[in-house]
């Protein structure tokens, strides 16, 4: 399957596509994972993205498209893909779609998981991360704590709260969402292409886009 992601910052896009990977081997391309790659890494690429991510703000969006007009053409790619926090501007989503034109890639949907606010905010200052760049498999202190405290059970390393997972990065990456992230669920209902679940658990956004990619 070829599918975007969309929804806010703790909508659940990563765990989605983590859970939809292993379904029928598309690969998930997580554009924060990759970045946060390159910011441990300390190449040119994390050392120029590095400040946008700490203060929550978006990076842009050349380096963005850098990135992702290699990724695209990875042979993993052939599967499938799922496509978790890109695009995330309507700059992108056009640049995307010319980039998939060129490759002869028709998109399957895009899924805009629809996630109350108040459940965002409570999700993203409770979210940890494992600080292993190879990993970055996500808890929460509440509701999926590792097995052993701050010990992530896939890999062993430390589970860290992200530093974008401040009050004030959230509230700000938030605000970004809405203003640049947002316009995207239009742009892709024009495209015919937006399907939007309202769904809290994950389980029942995957059913939802299982049943849309039966129909
Ligand atoms: P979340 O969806 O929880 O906000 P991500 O891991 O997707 O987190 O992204 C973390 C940060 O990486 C963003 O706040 C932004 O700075 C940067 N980033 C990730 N994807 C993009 C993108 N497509 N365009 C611009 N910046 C991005
Ligand atoms: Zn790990």
């Amino acid at each position: 399957m070829k599918l975007i992601l969309l929804g806010a910052p703790g909508a659940g896009k990563g765990t989605v596509a983590k859970l939809l990977t292993e379904m029928d081997g598309s690969v998930q391309i997580s554009t924060g994972d990759i970045l946060r790659g390159a910011v441990q890494a300390g190449t040119e690429l994390g050392k120029q993205a590095q400040a946008y991510m700490n203060a929550g703000d978006l990076v842009p969006d050349e380096l963005i498209m850098g990135i992702m007009g290699k990724r695209l053409q990875e042979p993993d790619c052939e599967k499938g893909f799922l496509l978790d926090g890109f695009p995330r501007t309507i700059p992108q989503a056009e640049a995307l779609k010319v980039m998939l034109d060129e490759l002869g890639i028709k998109l399957d949907m895009a899924v805009n998981i629809d996630v109350p606010r108040d459940v965002i905010l409570d999700r993203l200052t409770t979210r940890r991360t494992c600080s292993n760049s190879d990993c970055q498999a996500i808890y929460n202190v509440k509701s999926n704590p590792p097995k052993v405290e701050g010990v992530c059970d896939k890999c062993g390393s430390p589970v860290i709260q992200r530093e974008d997972e401040t009050e004030e990065a959230i509230s700000h990456r938030l605000e970004t969402y809405n203003e640049k992230t947002a316009p995207l669920i239009g742009f892709y209902e024009n495209e015919g292409l937006c399907v939007t679940v309202k769904a809290t658990s994950s389980e029942d956004v995957i059913n939802a886009i299982k049943a849309r990619l039966a129909a």
